[in-house]
């Protein structure tokens, strides 16, 4: 078998019977294993569809779009990655079709390929080849786990699974995994786990050359001895790489069914990897048993234009477990949907929250749903948190209500509006291609002593990541200052409004950032701490 030089080990996460059975999670929560056992690992997520990357899609199709430190927007899994293991991804760990033809098809112009056919085989699989190798030949890593989007037999995913084939025969196959995660369903009438759907979808892997090694089922019964060694034998795997997934109450807790079913060693054993230590969950653990067993419960309204689709605010959800788990307590959110919100429903509808969360977004819809909420907050000391539309609807708000000037907008909705008081960033103003051009990424942030943000983050310099087009028009800071809302965050290089809040006001803080980004298990976000402490005190 041919053996090209490699440093790291490769794991390959498929997925069949049907989409979201949660690979991301399985994905992460092996990598937090291996990470616990002082391996450094990351994980990429290959997408197959033919966008670029989820930047330009709608949250409703998709969910959101999560944004790395260096600017990249890509799939959400990429949020579960960082918020398991603490440690941040980049670039090359999302790629798309999308990315790999534009390449491909770039290179193809420039006469890379010296007139020769440009086709899926070689020149499409080499490039995503490429891009699995990219992680692992930085050196900063032991093991790099490729999840592959899709489910296996779709047409789209076939280039992938056929570059994994090429790669396991490149590098040997004690430097490669490959792990498929099927759905055992349960029949309620006879009392069954059925196994053939996971049997035919090992056999199509197989028509392709690919055999698992490891096979994660997903179930809601536990498995049998019995159905363990019936799938080993049909599928031509161990019986201890037979491993139950079980549902779980919640996403935190599958790390840990993950070490008792032992995947973790089942990995390392293929891979020739040497036992460091067993894992150290400790820290993981304390944070379960807090989340499992809350001493207070809190609501807090979450107002929003996608709310019909949770996962469009996938990394707010999860910063508020982390949160509530940081102050013992359990965060209830109760999701309002903006454009339902006015003048003559805000009292009943935002009634016995502890707290409001302003969400993030683009476009004119539900706009004035937002506006009429903050104002609420703001008069009636609830606490308030806006994250990024969120807290240029309260700069907004408070330009109208509090300066009195009236039909003040964000010119991202009313580009006449005689009181621009959010308005677009220069540099944004001569660019007209879409995708990867908002300000993305992070910056830096000056903190300003004796402030709410001070007090969370406890610190002067912070640095967090962006994606907006629209930013605080400095021509107004002074009178907002003199009426009471201060900048209590500054990009030091550009002078650019990161942080408003409220002084005489419980705790009003609207970041131009988004802070769920940061957030993980290990490290709760500090605005998110504290203002679920607020909650809490309301
Ligand atoms: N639409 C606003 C902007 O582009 C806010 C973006 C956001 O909330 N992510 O500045």
């Amino acid at each position: 078998m041919p053996h090209s030089a490699t440093t790291a080990k490769y794991i390959f996460v498929t997925g069949g019977v049907t989409s979201s059975l949660g690979k991301g999670i399985i994905s992460a929560s092996l990598a937090k294993l291996l990470q616990s056992r002082g391996y450094r690992v990351t994980i990429q997520k290959l997408d197959p569809y033919i966008n670029v990357d989820p930047g330009t899609l709608n949250p409703y199709e998709h969910g959101e779009c999560f944004v790395t430190d260096d600017g990249a927007e890509t799939d959400l899994d990429l949020g579960h990655y960082e918020r398991f293991l603490n440690t941040p991804t980049s670039q090359a760990n999302n790629v798309t079709t999308g990315k790999i033809y534009q390449t491909v098809i770039n290179r193809e112009r420039e006469g890379a390929y010296l007139g020769k056919t440009v086709q899926v085989i070689p020149h499409i699989t080499d490039e995503i080849k490429r891009r699995i190798k990219l992680l692992g030949e930085t050196g900063q890593f032991d093991i790099v786990i490729t999840e592959i989007g899709g489910t296996v037999g779709d047409i789209e995913s076939l280039p992938y699974i056929e570059a994994v084939r090429q790669l396991i025969w490149e590098i040997g196959s004690t430097n490669a995994v490959v792990i498929h995660l099927t759905l055992l369903p349960y029949l309620s009438t006879t009392g069954e786990l059925k196994t053939k759907p996971t049997q035919h979808s090992v056999k199509m892997l197989l028509e392709y050359g690919i055999q698992p090694d490891i096979l994660v089922c997903r179930t809601e019964k536990h498995m049998s001895h019995d159905l363990r060694r019936k799938i080993a034998l049909f599928c031509n795997v161990n019986v201890n790489a037979v491993i139950e997934s079980i549902d779980a109450s919640t996403i935190y807790e599958v790390p840990l069914l993950m070490m008792k079913e032992q995947l973790d060693k089942v990995v390392m054993h293929k891979l020739k990897l040497p036992s460091k230590h067993e894992p150290d969950m400790q820290a993981w653990k304390d944070f379960l048993g807090k989340l499992k067993n809350p001493v207070r419960e809190i609501k807090v309204g979450l107002i929003g234009k996608y709310i019909e689709l949770k996962d469009a605010y996938k990394s707010i959800v999860e910063s508020f477990i982390h949160a509530g788990v940081a102050n013992e307590c359990k965060v209830e959110l109760v999701w309002i949907h903006s454009e339902k919100i006015d003048n003559d429903n805000v009292k009943s509808q935002l009634k016995g929250l502890n707290a409001i969360l302003v969400a993030p977004g683009f476009g004119e819809r539900g706009i004035e749903g937002k506006i009429t909420a903050i104002k609420y907050a703001r008069e009636n000391n609830v606490p308030f948190l806006g994250i990024c539309l969120g807290m240029q609807c309260a700069v907004v708000e408070f330009a109208r209500n509090v300066l009195g000037l009236k039909g003040a907008h964000s010119t991202e909705m009313d580009a006449k509006t005689k009181h621009p008081v959010i308005d677009m960033m220069a540099e944004q103003k001569t660019i007209k291609a879409k995708g990867g051009t908002m300000r993305l990424g992070e910056y830096p942030c000056n903190i300003t002593k004796g402030t709410k943000a001070f007090s969370a983050y406890g610190k002067l310099k912070v640095a967090e990541r962006h994606r907006h087009r629209y930013e605080f028009n400095n021509a107004y800071l002074k009178s907002f200052e003199a009426a009471g809302m201060t900048a209590s965050g500054i990009n030091p290089n550009t002078g650019l409004v990161e942080i408003v809040e409220v002084k005489n006001h419980p705790w009003f803080v609207g970041v131009q950032f988004h802070p769920e980004y940061k957030s993980t298990v290990i490290k709760p976000h500090p605005l998110f701490v504290r203002f679920v402490k607020a909650a809490l005190e309301n």
